[in-house]
């Protein structure tokens, strides 16, 4: 049946169903071949889901934003139209640890995927290790087509470690290429100003950020972790939790 499997696989009831109701012909086939594009969407969401190695899978439905009142509930709604991918803009979610700046940034990868546009996650740390072992193998130019290629990239958790010199120059290798090409959803707990040392460099880390800030989305996220305030709440805290040390101020773009 011109290989439309599940449309065979409900024929037979669908027959029966019909022998009782009796559409018209057009109904009936509409009918049945919506039940074959359902499960051949199911199927296409399911495997570009998976290639996009999400560590999670948690929408904007789950996020409460009255926890979060420093995030614009409205900014993240346009985000997840996506319409920052067409334009090849990033998005930057600052904030301290447990804020949702992961949550945030993967539900916008699982509303682009919904889309049908391509998303790759991968943790900062993984991304640069992954470039160095292949510059080692003298196959940096294949791998990074991993990194240059989804139509969207989500690096979380830059900031946790330092780079060397030659991870800082990987990753601007990265940046550059993917500058008005493809977007980057980025999340660091580190603020701009601290960037310099992230990258172990002030200079290269103000060429990375000229790139990809100069059409970008910033959420700065100043608030409270989630994840503490179910421990809060059994009195193991009584003080509220770290905040960002240092005011989040843009880079200087004078050096
Ligand atoms: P971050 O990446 O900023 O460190 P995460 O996104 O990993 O924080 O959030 C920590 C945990 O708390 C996750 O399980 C996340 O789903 C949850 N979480 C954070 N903020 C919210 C929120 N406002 N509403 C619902 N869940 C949240
Ligand atoms: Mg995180």
């Amino acid at each position: 049946m011109l290989g439309l499997a599940q449309a065979a696989a409900v024929l037979e009831s669908r027959l029966e169903s019909a022998a009782k109701h009796e559409p018209t012909y057009a109904d009936f086939l509409v009918d049945l071949l919506d039940a074959e594009l359902q499960v051949r969407r199911e199927r296409y969401l399911k495997t570009r889901l998976s290639l996009a190695h999400l560590p999670f899978q948690k929408t904007l439905r789950d996020f409460d934003f009255s926890f979060q009142p420093s995030i614009d509930e409205r900014q993240i709604r346009e985000l997840a139209t996506l319409a920052f991918v067409a334009e090849a803009a990033n998005v930057i979610f600052l904030g301290p640890p447990g804020v949702g700046k992961s949550h945030l940034a993967v539900a916008l990868a699982i509303e682009a995927i919904h889309q049908g546009i391509g998303a790759y996650f991968v943790s900062a740390r993984q991304l640069v290790e992954d470039l160095r072992r292949a510059h080692a193998e003298n196959r940096l130019e294949k791998r990074m087509r991993v990194y240059t290629s989804p139509k969207l990239l989500i690096i979380d958790e830059l900031g946790y470690l330092t780079l060397t010199p030659a991870e800082a120059s990987l990753f601007f290798q990265l940046v550059s290429y993917r500058y008005e090409r493809g977007s980057i959803i980025l999340t660091s707990n580190k603020s701009f100003a601290e960037w310099g040392e992230v990258f172990g460099d002030p200079v290269i880390a103000t060429a990375i950020l000229d790139r990809l800030l100069h059409h970008s989305h910033l959420v700065n996220i100043r608030g409270e972790s989630y994840r503490l305030k179910e421990k809060r709440r059994a009195g193991l805290y009584a003080s509220p939790p770290t905040q960002l040390e240092r005011p989040l101020s843009p880079p200087d773009r004078r050096r």
